[in-house]
């Protein structure tokens, strides 16, 4: 039997010889690729303008630094994400106030947020996570009635929807990420949907050095910009991706589909949210009854293993790392993220799965949890 990962990107044979075209064209770094892959990706959401980068970590901390958040600023986030999310806002040198998730989305829970806006509060970073969307309407009834600016993270929703309209085609700033986990990849890289056109001068400042180009074929720096942009390499990867990101979404779908027809309801795991008109199904997410259970989850994840299937874990809630610890968080403030952090397990899902892959997964998850109940 051949290992089954929990995720690996699809790469075609027109994109190979795309890529290979680019080395051999003398130009690699940013270039025509970049620029094509943006106007693209501006097509595909919406129209707005969009700009790529070299992370999402670099958009996200790009889009902060747009809203003006910095020391002495405060910034509303989840504590059930990538740890890129918050740490996002200490690399500009704000601080992060989490706010728990709802146990149903495992998003971050609108109905909470308000209690956590202070003075010092400038931005909401709300995350769709394994591509299920935050509410956006409410999101943005929050934002309005106290004046924040949102930097969307949707490293994870690329091709999501929220009520028919694409995650990026409206709103304040979104941004995506193409790490080789997610559901397009460039490799490494990442985007910035900004709302205003006008920020795109100042967007590429901060992408790169600082440098503005003068008619003159001179230079002035008036920033401390990063080093954030992305090559022409990967941007070829990117459109590659981009013209079939629909079809791997429907095939992500159906693959989920088979996940609630297959796993056995007696295991007693929770299930996520069965949509199928809004996710892009990034990930597919049980929690293990643990407290039913005589195996840990390291336990779970090891005899799943030695069925060939492999298994992540995402995430451990943020506030307890201990770079969050030392800033004062502990056990016991976000205890539905807490549970999530302890039970997550992730399973199989990408596009070149097969339904008998599907199957395969539930049966094993049947015969090492079964035992397994007390
Ligand atoms: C992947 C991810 C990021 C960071 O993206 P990179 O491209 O790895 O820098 C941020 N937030 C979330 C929710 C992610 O899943």
């Amino acid at each position: 039997m051949t290992f089954l990962p929990f995720t690996r990107p699809s790469i075609d044979e027109d994109t190979i010889a795309g890529v290979a075209d680019v080395l051999r064209s003398g130009w690699i770094t940013s270039g025509p690729q970049v620029k094509a892959f943006e106007e693209q990706l501006s097509a595909y959401l919406g129209g707005r303008t969009v700009k790529t980068v070299s992370s999402g970590t670099a958009a996200l901390e790009i889009a902060l630094q747009l809203c003006g958040v910095g020391p002495g600023d405060e910034v509303i986030t989840t504590p059930i994400s990538w740890v890129a999310t918050a740490n996002s806002v200490l690399h500009v040198g704000a601080t992060p106030v989490f706010v728990d998730v709802d146990i149903a989305t495992r998003n971050i829970d609108l109905g909470k947020i308000e209690a956590a806006i202070t003075p010092r509060t400038k931005a909401i970073l709300p995350v769709d996570l394994a591509g299920l969307p935050v509410d956006r309407e409410r999101l943005y009834q929050i934002a309005r009635r106290h004046h924040l600016r949102v930097v969307e993270d949707a490293a994870q929703s690329m091709g999501a929807r929220y009520r028919g309209q694409r995650v990026g085609a409206f709103g304040d700033l979104v941004a995506i990420s193409f790490h080789a986990n997610k559901n397009m990849t460039t490799g490494e890289g990442g985007a910035l949907v900004l709302p205003d056109p006008a920020d795109g001068t100042m967007f590429e400042k901060l992408r790169l050095q600082g440098v503005v180009r003068l008619a003159d074929g001179t230079m002035e720096v008036d920033v401390a910009g990063g080093k954030a942009n992305l090559t022409d390499i990967a941007a070829r990867i990117g459109i590659g991706q981009l013209a079939r990101v629909e079809a791997f979404n429907a095939r992500r779908r159906e693959l989920a589909r088979h996940y609630f027809a297959c796993l056995d309801q007696d295991l007693r795991c929770a299930l996520p949210l069965a949509d199928f008109a809004d996710t892009n199904w990034h990930m597919f997410q049980v929690l293990l009854p643990l407290g039913e259970l005589t195996l840990s989850r390291g336990e779970f994840i090891a005899q799943m293993r030695e069925r060939e299937i492999g298994i992540g874990v995402h995430y451990p809630a943020i506030h307890l790392y201990a770079l969050y610890r030392q800033r004062g968080f502990c056990e016991g403030q976000f205890p539905n993220a807490e549970r999530i952090g302890r039970e997550t397990v992730t399973l199989p899902l990408f596009p070149a799965m097969s339904l008998e892959d599907v199957e395969r997964v539930c049966e094993a998850m049947a015969s090492v949890l079964r035992p397994a109940l007390r």
